[in-house]
């Protein structure tokens, strides 16, 4: 006779990989944790990414293509998405294992409801930097509220400063003028440095580099250009597609000339450059050139509170089901710590032409 094996659903078969994985590990009573909490590669953990929402309402073709994310994608649902209340609560955990800067993003964060309630729990807690990513497409009415509510700085996505390549590139035919608006409004808050990400994508937007460059120079504002990643599984992601940060740099070098400036800390991810006449400065982040995992103090929190050890994982560990499960603060930070000490990433040093193919959980869930 054949026995049948009962198959479980994907979320409870995560789940149990997660259990047995955390009955494997050393689980240190809190109070008996190094400091500074060091993984396997001596990386100390530093930063959280919390991914408030999953939904966007821009398709960077780069991100999340319209022929993925289409109208029937399913999102997640409002009982799995982390409630306000879970999120302060794991980033308050975090800091007590060693977190100093948190960074909310997304999808796009400005869409989940009451933001700004949020940012207010988060700001309260003791010693945090905060900031936020956002494609401005909601933020010239948002800026104030976000600063009242305890921001402290903001980092703008915009791919191209000339109308058609930028409505191209956010694939929803979304204006320039309401990004420029924000970042206005943005500058207006107080919400500064203000950085703006550029993603270079060669044969769609290279040519936007020096426009970006004449538009914002001397701002005060921080152009930094990224290197075309492959993240998730999606984006349709080819090596011949990526403008590296040192060819970025030597565009912009013949035009208005730069000199290296040195990192405002170690593990910084962008490389930085100032004009040499003054006005300012921008920065390059060669995710895939030159690999910085040497230096990466980064844990992520998905949209539906799964924890993610780098933006290429192909899964998370479930703190969701572990919250509502009644865990203690005890519990949760010895599971925090024993993720970081078993973690082991490193793949953009590793990465290859067929790397990309590998199964990887998408950027806007994960957060980017
Ligand atoms: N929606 C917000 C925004 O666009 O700023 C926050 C989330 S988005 C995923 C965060 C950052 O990831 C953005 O600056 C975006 O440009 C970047 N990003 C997304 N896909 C990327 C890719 N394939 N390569 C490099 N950067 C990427
Ligand atoms: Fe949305 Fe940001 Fe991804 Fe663009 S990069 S699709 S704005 S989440
Ligand atoms: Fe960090 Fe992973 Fe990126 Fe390396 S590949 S820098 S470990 S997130």
């Amino acid at each position: 006779m054949t026995k049948t094996i009962p198959l479980l659903d994907a979320a409870e078969f995560a789940q149990q990989q997660f259990q047995q994985t955390l009955r494997n590990m050393r689980l240190a009573p809190p109070e008996t944790l190094p400091s500074p909490l060091l993984d396997q590669r001596q990386r100390a953990l530093h930063d959280l990414r919390i991914s408030v929402t999953d939904r966007c309402n821009f398709r960077c073709t780069y991100c999340m293509p319209k022929d993925a994310f289409g109208r029937d994608h399913a999102f997640l649902s409002h009982d799995e998405v982390l409630r306000f209340e879970e999120i302060a609560r794991l980033a308050q955990l975090f800091t007590r294992l060693g977190v100093r800067k948190i960074r909310l993003t997304g999808g796009e964060p400005l869409l989940r409801k009451n933001i700004e309630r949020l940012i207010e729990m988060l700001a309260a807690i003791d010693g945090i930097d905060l900031t936020l990513t956002t494609n401005a497409s909601i933020l010239a009415k948002k800026a104030q509220s976000l600063r009242n509510a305890g921001l402290q700085r903001i980092t703008v996505s915009l791919d191209a400063i000339d109308d058609a390549t930028f409505r191209r590139m956010n694939d929803v035919n979304f204006p320039l003028a309401r990004v420029l608006e924000g970042i206005d409004a943005a500058a207006r808050a107080g919400l500064t440095p203000i950085k703006i990400n550029t993603v270079v994508k060669r044969g769609v937007n290279e040519n936007a580099i020096l426009p970006l460059i004449r538009a914002f120079k001397g701002s005060g504002h921080i152009v930094r250009f990224i290197e075309f990643m492959d993240v998730g599984a999606t984006n349709g992601w080819r090596m011949d597609d990526v403008v590296s940060a040192a060819e970025i740099v030597d565009i912009i070098n013949a035009e208005f000339p730069l000199e290296p400036v040195d990192p405002n800390y170690q593990g910084e991810v962008a490389e930085r450059w100032r004009f040499k006449d003054g006005s300012g400065e921008i920065g390059v982040i060669a995710s895939v050139t030159q690999a910085f995992c040497r230096d990466c103090t980064r844990m992520r929190l998905s949209t539906n509170g799964q924890l993610f050890t780098c933006l290429f994982a192909d899964r998370g560990y479930d703190f969701r089901a572990l919250l509502r499960d009644g865990a203690d603060d005890d519990t949760l930070i010895r599971a925090i710590a024993a993720l970081w000490q078993n973690r082991n990433d490193n793949y953009s040093e590793i990465r290859t032409a067929n790397t990309p193919r590998v199964k990887k959980i998408e950027m806007s869930y994960i957060g980017g």
